[in-house]
C-alpha cells in the first residue's frame, strides 16, 4: 500500500529513539543511567487516582461533551484566571486527550497549506511534523544561547513574512528551561494582534517553576481578541502522563473551531482521566508543589555536575525538568550533538537528548526527571567521558 505524501515525510521522534535505545541496551544487560526521560518519575498525585477509582465504581462510562465536562472546564477556567489573571469562564476551555493532540488540531484549525508558521527556537520535537500535517511551512526563530535562549518577540517578527498564519512558543521552554518574561509576552501579543496571526502558547511546564513566574498571554487578551490559543496538560504538574489529559484555553473564535474538530476526530477525552484531573485541581496541588520542589533539588545538583564537566556550559533552567547545555570538544568545531548522544549512550552509559532534535546543535537535553541518585551518577560518568574526550577527540564514535 502507498502511504500518503504526509506520513511518508514524517520522521520518528528523536526523544523516542533514544527510549528505544535505552530499552535495547538494558536487555543487553548495560546499566544505563537515563537522563533523557521526558516525563515525572513521580507516580501521579494521589487525589486522581482515589478519584479514577470512585469513576469506574460509579460507571462513569458514557460518553460526554466532546469539549469536556462542564465541571472541569470551570475548574480549569478558575484555576488559570486565578494564577494568570486571564478572566476565563469555563466555555473558553476545550478538553483534549492531552497537550499534543490539542496543538495538532489547533494547526488543522488554523494552517492551510502553504502557509508559514513561526516558531522560537530550540522548539519542542512535535512542533515541525505538525505543522507538516496540516501542509504548514515550518519557520524557526532562533533564540540566543548567550541570552540562556530566551524567547523573544523580536526573534519571531524577523522570520514573519505575509505567509505567516500563526506563531508557536513554548514557555517555560523544553528543551531549554528557559521562560519569556513577561514584557516580551505582551509585545509578542501586540505584534501578533498587528499582523492578525493566531499566538498559540504552549504552556504545559506552566507549574514547573523554579524562581521567575511564566506570564500566561491570556493576561493580555484584550489586546488580541479571539487570536490568542494556551495549551496546558495534566502529564506534567499532576505526573499523569499516560492518563492523556489536556486542555485548550482559547477565548472567542479558537475554541469554537477547535470544538468543531473534536467533534469529528476523537469526541471526549476520556471520562475516567477527567474525573482524576478534577479531584487533582481540587486535592492534588499540594503533592504538585512538593513534586516541585523536590524539581528544584534535582535541577541544583543537575546544574552542579554539568559544571564540573569539562567543556560543558549550562544556564540553569528557570523552570521545567530540562537543562540544555552546550558541549565543546576543544577541536574548534561545533560538535554534532546526534554523534555525541550515541557516544555518550555507548561509552558512558549515559542518555541524552541531542540539541539537533529540537532544532540547535552543540547541545544536549539532560532531563532531571530522573531520581537524584542517577542525576548525581550520570554527571559524574559524563564528566569522566568529557575528560577522555576532550584529550582525545577523535575517540568520538
Ligand atoms: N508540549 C511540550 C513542550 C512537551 O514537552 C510535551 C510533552 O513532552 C507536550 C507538549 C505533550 O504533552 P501531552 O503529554 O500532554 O500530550
Amino acid at each position: 500500500m502507498r502511504p500518503s505524501a504526509r506520513a511518508a515525510a514524517l520522521e520518528p521522534s528523536p526523544s523516542l529513539a533514544v527510549s528505544s535505545e535505552v530499552r535495547r541496551l538494558r536487555a543487553l544487560g548495560r546499566d544505563i543511567l537515563d537522563l533523557g526521560l521526558g516525563e515525572p518519575s513521580f507516580p501521579a498525585v494521589a487525589a486522581a487516582k482515589r478519584a479514577v477509582v470512585d469513576a469506574v465504581a460509579r460507571d462513569d462510562s458514557h460518553y460526554g461533551p466532546s469539549v469536556g465536562n462542564a465541571e472541569l472546564r470551570a475548574a480549569i477556567a478558575a484555576f488559570h484566571s486565578e494564577r494568570h489573571g486571564s478572566r476565563l469562564a469555563a466555555d473558553d476551555v476545550v478538553i483534549g486527550g492531552g497537550a499534543k493532540p490539542l496543538l495538532y488540531q489547533l494547526l488543522q484549525a488554523f494552517v492551510d497549506p502553504g502557509d508559514e508558521v513561526a516558531c522560537s527556537a530550540p522548539y519542542w520535537v512535535s512542533f515541525p511534523a505538525q505543522v507538516a500535517l496540516a501542509g504548514g511551512r515550518f519557520v524557526p526563530a532562533p533564540a540566543d544561547p548567550a541570552d540562556g535562549f530566551i524567547p523573544r518577540a523580536a526573534h519571531l517578527e524577523a522570520v514573519l513574512t505575509p505567509r505567516t498564519r500563526a506563531v508557536i512558543v513554548n514557555s517555560p521552554n523544553n528543551p531549554s528551561g528557559a521562560i519569556m518574561p513577561p514584557e516580551e509576552v505582551e509585545a509578542l501579543v501586540r505584534l501578533c494582534a498587528r499582523r492578525e496571526l493566531l499566538l498559540v502558547m504552549d504552556e504545559v511546564y506552566d507549574f514547573l517553576v523554579f524562581e521567575d513566574r511564566h506570564v500566561s498571554p491570556l493576561r493580555f487578551r484584550d489586546l488580541h481578541p479571539g487570536g490568542i490559543a494556551c495549551v496546558g496538560a495534566a502529564s506534567k504538574i499532576f505526573a499523569m502522563t499516560g492518563w492523556r489529559l489536556g486542555w485548550c484555553l482559547a477565548p472567542g473564535e479558537p475554541a469554537r473551531l477547535l470544538g468543531r474538530l473534536q467533534d469529528h476526530v476523537t469526541s471526549n477525552a476520556s471520562t475516567l482521566a477527567q474525573a482524576a484531573a478534577l479531584a487533582a485541581f481540587a486535592e492534588g496541588l499540594d503533592e504538585a508543589r512538593a513534586n516541585v520542589e523536590e524539581w528544584r533539588h534535582r535541577r541544583d545538583l543537575a546544574v552542579a555536575g554539568l559544571r564540573a564537566c569539562e567543556g560543558v556550559t549550562v544556564v540553569p533552567p528557570a523552570g521545567t525538568f530540562f537543562a540544555f547545555p552546550g558541549f565543546d570538544l576543544g577541536t574548534g568545531r561545533p560538535v554534532d550533538s546526534a554523534r555525541l548522544a550515541v557516544h555518550l549512550l555507548r561509552e558512558a552509559g549515559v542518555a541524552l537528548v541531542p540539541g539537533a532534535a529540537f532544532g540547535h546543535e552543540g547541545h544536549l537535553r539532560l532531563s532531571f526527571a530522573a531520581s537524584r541518585d542517577t542525576i548525581a551518577r550520570g554527571c559524574e560518568a559524563l564528566a569522566a567521558e568529557m575528560r577522555r574526550l576532550r584529550r582525545d577527540p577523535e575517540r568520538l564514535s
